[in-house]
């Protein structure tokens, strides 16, 4: 069997056979030949999929606060047999209550070829673009928003983009941006971008702020200024989406003060991640985060030191 006649069939086994997760042949945006994979499961009432953009490898140099013996322990812990962890980059769509919403968007063509299959992962399995009523940042950074910036201009025509005003803020100021090294001015001018392919169809808020439908924007700043979690709550159900607050599993579970690179706020967004571990071990709430393997879904547990992470069961049936 052709290996593309093997992709197609598995993917009619899995769409058939298992409810929860679906897989599927489809093309990047950047053209790159690459697999949808999704893993839909109940919220209460609503539906949540988990959408994989692909992965990234991130090497012991991205992190501070670890050295490279330490982070090849971590990864040898946890049956990585690679240099870099490879790192996934998830995307959720929440459906009910009247309403189709999706939290980030994926890297689109901003970050190579293993990356950039959000879209094609939504139309593969029957969602219309044009359905998608919000679209909720947890931040402006390119693997969150990049979705947004292919040749086609935002392919969400009739979605209002929902993020924090300190997030818009710090990425329109100028003078960060001239102040900011080469590598990451980038980041900004994709940013703007993101936030004026919606024109005036923008809606920023402040701080936790009730967003209807059982959906909280909960601020969670460090990584960057407006770096949020969407709370999702449903019919006694709950399910914490926290964006970026673990970038590697394997060692900011154990070891939660290491930061990455790329942390606007190195401590603010170590002192966040220990609150944000702490609230959820103690509460037991499910969280889902866009850095955490697919589908990223699961409960933190507090350690003799540091944490764990426990993948949600998969809903059989
Ligand atoms: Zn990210």
């Amino acid at each position: 069997m052709k290996r593309r006649d093997f992709l197609t069939s598995s993917a009619l086994a899995a769409t058939a056979g298992l409810a929860g997760l679906r897989v599927a042949p489809v093309l990047a945006q950047d053209g790159a030949a690459g697999l949808a994979v999704a893993r839909s499961f109940p919220v209460g009432d609503r539906t949540v999929t988990a959408l994989s953009d692909g992965f990234l490898p991130i090497a012991a140099d991205a992190l501070i606060g670890i050295t490279p013996e330490e982070f090849a322990t971590l990864l040898a812990d946890a049956h990585i047999s690679a240099d870099a962890h490879p790192t996934g980059v998830n995307a959720y769509l929440i459906e009910g209550g009247g309403e189709t919403v999706l939290v980030d968007v994926g890297t689109g063509t901003a970050m190579g070829p293993s990356l950039g299959h959000v879209l094609a992962n939504l139309t593969a399995f029957g969602t219309d673009p044009a359905e998608i009523d919000r679209l909720v940042a947890t931040h402006l950074h390119p693997d969150h928003i990049g979705g947004l910036l292919g040749d086609g201009g935002n392919p969400f025509p009739n979605a209002g983009l929902v993020t924090q005003r300190a997030e818009v803020a710090f990425w329109s100021d100028d003078s960060i941006r001239d102040g900011a090294p080469e590598g990451v001015r980038g980041f900004f001018d994709m940013a703007r971008a993101a936030v004026a392919a919606f024109g005036d169809r923008v809606e920023t808020v402040d701080g936790e702020t009730d967003l209807g439908n059982g959906l909280t924007l909960m601020p969670l700043p460090g990584h960057t200024p407006g770096h949020s979690g969407v709370m999702l709550e449903s019919a006694g159900d709950s399910l914490l989406i926290w964006g970026d607050i673990v970038h590697v599993g394997p060692v900011q579970f154990p070891r939660p003060e290491v930061t990455i690179g790329f942390d606007t706020d190195k401590e603010m967004a170590a002192a966040t991640r220990a609150k944000v571990f702490d609230m959820v071990a103690t509460d037991g709430l499910r969280i889902a985060g866009m850095h955490i393997g697919f589908p990223g879904i699961g409960y933190v547990e507090k350690g003799h030191s540091g944490y764990g992470f426990t993948p949600a069961p998969f809903p059989y049936g």
